[in-house]
């Protein structure tokens, strides 16, 4: 499969007319709000909604309701809401802006309950879902769990915070109870992650779930993946497998592990684990995995249409789920641009947030390299703000103890690159920063998606200068489609080319080092390394003058 040739045809956004500004007229402001508010209901604090209904529409969906409060009214409680036919489908879907295509889709759930008459659920796998405090599917559950149970591939497109995890866990747990029942036996179920720690994450989730069920499920850590290696551990011992492609691929290609019977392969953070960085090791994986009967889901807040394509190609008869807008970013996030001038102002920015008492925590600042995030957090450590650094070069130990220790609420800021950007799941960040301008909308959506998570509340700050004139656009963009408040002047941004946007992706923007120490000081220190600089060439000097004195007998001084 040439994928690579897909890859290279580039993404592009989709764009929308929506747009809200602090001029935009009050009424104008006000209707887009409500389009926004219907959005951001992952977690069903409404029903249905009431955005631009037919008549015949309001006329069903009235039917539906009185049947619900019939039903409540007897039994003094919510009815859990049964999808039984495509009208109620139909409203289901418009009140959480659901675009779903493809051939034969299923109706959606409207309760996890429904899953037992239609799924027949497994009693346990129910009471380990309700146990872990779900107790209504998001809108990415009802339409994904339906599409995955009759064993279709599922390109899902979701807003980040809002369910995936669970949206491809429970149906690979029951399909895999069911496969045991056949029993068949062996690694069937794999689940690929772009980081270790967002693998580490769906592990603790795919555990919760699999409680007290005939599953073993691992996560491909560097002690598992020795004892496989060493034939301590047998090929065909677990279940189900979390892990990053690199680590599978070795195990594969040291004959540790057999992907042949996979049943179930599921790409979180899919169009992450399509470009160019990881396209060789995920081709290899589809390569390995040659079960006829194999089913493949792809999951991710951004799918840009160059990943589609793909999709298409390794996918058949997909069903094509969007939830909300394609690419757009959580509405639960507030999000602000804030103009700082140079770099010296990104600090001052950060510390008018601290005065202003907007600054939170706990609180995300993402920068664009690993020195920069080092350079913050020394510049942030006299702050007294409890902060600690992430970011590729720190062991994964150190790693996953900084993140248990931020979850714990013990480190209040963490300073991090794009590693922390996909799939972590922070409960109660309220504030992402991003320092440095992300290089894509993608990056972007993902980075201030680790706020307003599970229907909470959030918020983004992205700071930026001069620099970012051109790198700005698509965050702009992405911040015109969710509805967000930018200044004016930045709708007069002229559009990037394909050619800007590509280099925007390769290359970092070039950055005049982080530092608060004031210009005097600077100066003092500049003079003094002047000094000492002048000092050492004077001694060479001399010493390179007494050869030539000892030679010509003469002793000039050349400073
Ligand atoms: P995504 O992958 O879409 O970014 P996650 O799967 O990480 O989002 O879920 C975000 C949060 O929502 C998690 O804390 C998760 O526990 C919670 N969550 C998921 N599904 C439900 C549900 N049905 N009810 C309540 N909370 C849920
Ligand atoms: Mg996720």
């Amino acid at each position: 499969m040439d994928i690579f040739r897909v890859l290279s045809r580039g993404a592009s956004l989709k764009k929308s007319k929506d747009i809200v500004t602090d001029y935009a007229l009050p009424s104008v402001k006000q209707s887009l709000n409500k389009d926004v508010e219907k959005e951001i209901d992952f977690f069903r604090t409404k029903k249905f909604s009431n955005l631009a209904k037919s008549e015949q529409d309001s006329q069903k969906e009235e039917e539906i309701n009185q049947t619900h409060a019939k039903i409540e009214d007897e039994h003094n409680e919510p009815p859990p809401p049964k999808i039984t036919n495509e009208d109620e489908a139909r409203l289901l879907r418009k009140s959480y802006r659901a675009n779903v295509t493809g051939n034969d889709i299923p109706l959606p759930i409207g309760s996890f309950e429904d899953l037992i008459s239609r799924f027949k659920l497994d009693q346990q796998l129910l009471t380990n879902l309700i146990d872990s405090g779900f107790t209504e599917p998001t809108p990415i559950q009802s339409e994904s769990l339906p599409i995955t149970l009759f064993d279709r591939d599922v390109l899902a497109c979701a807003p980040t915070g809002s369910g995936k995890t669970l949206a491809f866990i429970i149906p690979l747990i029951q399909q895999l109870i069911n496969s045991n029942k056949q029993k068949n036996s062996g690694l069937r179920g794999l689940i690929i992650s772009p980081t270790k720690e967002l693998a580490q994450q769906i592990y603790e989730e795919c555990n919760k779930l699999s409680s007290k069920l005939p599953l073993k499920v691992a996560i491909l850590s560097k002690s598992i993946s020795s004892k496989l290696k060493n034939k301590i551990i047998k090929k065909d011992k677990y279940d189900i497998i979390i892990s990053t492609p690199l680590r599978l691929i070795d195990l594969v290609k040291n004959e540790a592990l057999d992907l042949s019977k996979v049943e179930h392969l599921i790409f979180d953070e899919a169009d992450k684990l399509f470009d160019k960085n990881f396209l060789e090791q995920t081709d290899d994986i589809l390569t390995q995995c040659k079960n006829p009967r194999l089913r493949k889901s792809m999951f991710s807040a951004t799918i840009p249409s160059n990943v589609e394509e793909i999709a298409n190609q390794i996918m058949q008869n997909t069903i094509r789920l969007i939830i909300g807008h394609k690419e757009a970013a959580n509405q639960q996030i507030e999000q602000k641009l804030t103009f700082c001038g140079n770099e010296e102002g990104k600090l001052i920015a950060i510390r008018q947030l601290i005065q202003e008492g907007e600054f939170k925590p706990p609180v995300l600042i993402f920068l664009q390299s690993i020195t920069r995030a080092k350079a913050l957090f020394h510049e942030l450590l006299y702050d007294r703000l409890n902060v600690d650094v992430i970011h590729a070069e720190r062991t994964q130990i150190q790693r996953q103890k900084i993140i248990e220790r931020f979850r714990k609420g013990e480190i209040w800021v963490l300073i991090c690159t794009d590693v922390l950007a996909r799939g972590i799941d922070f409960k109660g960040v309220n504030l992402v920063i991003n320092y440095d301008v992300p290089n894509s909308a993608q990056a972007y959506v993902h980075r201030i998606g680790r706020t307003g998570r599970g229907g909470r509340e959030g918020k983004a700050v992205t700071l930026y200068t001069k620099e970012d004139s051109i790198a700005i656009k698509p965050i702009v963009n992405v911040m015109k489609q969710s509805g967000s408040n930018y200044d004016e002047w930045l709708d007069n941004l002229t559009k990037i080319t394909k050619n800007e946007k590509q280099n925007i992706k390769k290359g970092q923007i070039k950055r005049k080092d982080i530092s608060t120490v004031p210009k005097v000081v600077k100066q003092k220190r500049k003079q003094r390394e002047d000094m000492i600089r002048a000092s050492k060439r004077r001694k060479q000097l001399t010493n390179g003058e007494e050869g030539e004195t000892n030679n010509n007998d003469s002793g000039s001084d050349s400073e």
